[in-house]
């Protein structure tokens, strides 16, 4: 049994007039500690829940990038993160894009590795990240904690949105900061109530039910998108696949947009949509967000739950129209 579902915004004083473990759920709210403690504890750390994997991040920021600070941002890796810190370059903070398969520039205040990053599947150096003098945080949504625990790995932060596969269904939004440091942790909480970037106690609760099969969803994916990524390999109409050997997500090239866009609207049971780590099998085209940061014929493909043999024979006849 998960905790149960507490709407509440407020909560009484004790009898003295002192306020209890809860008062105000700007705060602290009971659904959002009890899912806490299942991801800290998958993680080894402490986390804090954010309503989205985007607050995650801005918390993070807010709180760990000196004013007028440069952030180091893994190349290929999530593009919301990188128009975030556009959007807020008028504040002063700067963005230097690196290859993370080697070591971060020097003089930057921040790294923010993405392991594997989303869409180009490359991994971080871990120890040169961890030996710059910069605070180092890793989105490790992709890899799921269940396959990388960044903290382990020298890391400052691992972040996640939780809106993929750790919820899992495609039916919340979340994001989770996961730290080892007391002084880091509090910090980030405060920071956390006092821009109110909380998410709600129905988010929490669902997030919670959706990690009691994190483990068996992830498995299933990932063995499925093993299969998936091999034939792709030998299928003579693809031209690059980009798979990490772990996890639910592959991207792969087809000859150009038109090709790649012929795809993706000519699967049928697989799901022309955005977002991954759901249930559901979904494939697109990331040119059409990420622009130049990726190739003109890349197709993201999230692997659900669904049958293998079935995926591949979808796949299969829309690649055999191109
Ligand atoms: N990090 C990664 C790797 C993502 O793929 C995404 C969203 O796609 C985010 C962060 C942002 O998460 P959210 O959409 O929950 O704000």
């Amino acid at each position: 049994m998960g905790a149960p579902l507490d709407r509440s915004a407020t909560w009484p004083y004790d009898a003295a007039g002192e306020p209890g473990p809860y008062s105000y759920a700007r705060a602290e709210q009971p659904n959002a500690v009890a899912v806490e403690a299942t991801l800290g504890a998958l993680e080894s750390g402490r986390a804090l829940l954010f309503p989205a994997g985007m607050a995650a991040v801005t918390g993070v920021v807010l709180t760990m990038l000196p004013p007028g600070g440069t952030i180091a941002l893994a190349e290929g890796s999530y593009y919301g993160h990188k128009q975030l810190f556009d959007h807020i370059r008028p504040w002063g903070v700067e963005v230097i894009e690196y290859d993370q398969t080697g070591a971060p520039p020097e003089g930057v205040d921040l790294i923010l590795l993405e392991a594997p990053s989303n869409p180009m599947l490359t991994m971080p150096d871990f120890e040169a990240a961890a030996a710059h003098p910069a605070p180092v945080v890793c989105d490790a949504t992709l890899a799921s904690p269940l396959r990388l625990r960044p903290l382990e790995r020298g890391c400052d932060v691992s972040l996640h949105s939780a809106t993929k596969v750790l919820a899992g269904h495609d039916d919340l939004l979340a994001g989770v900061a996961t730290v080892n440091d007391e002084a880091l942790f509090d910090r980030l909480h405060l920071t956390r109530r006092l821009t109110g970037l909380i998410a709600s106690a129905d988010t929490a609760w669902l997030l919670e039910r959706g990690l009691k099969t994190l483990e068996v969803r992830f498995e299933r994916m990932e063995s499925s998108a093993r299969v998936l990524a091999d034939r792709l390999t030998q299928h003579p109409s693809v031209v690059t696949v980009r798979y990490p050997g772990f996890g639910f997500l592959i991207s792969f090239d087809a000859a150009d947009g038109a090709a790649a866009r012929q795809v993706e609207v000519g699967v049928e049971s697989i799901e022309n949509a955005t977002s991954l780590g759901g249930t559901r099998t979904k494939i697109e085209s990331r040119h059409r967000w990420e622009g130049d940061r990726c190739p003109e014929g890349l197709l993201r493909l999230s692997v659900g739950l669904e049958a293998p043999e079935l995926l591949w024979a979808d796949l299969e006849q829309a690649l055999s129209r191109l």
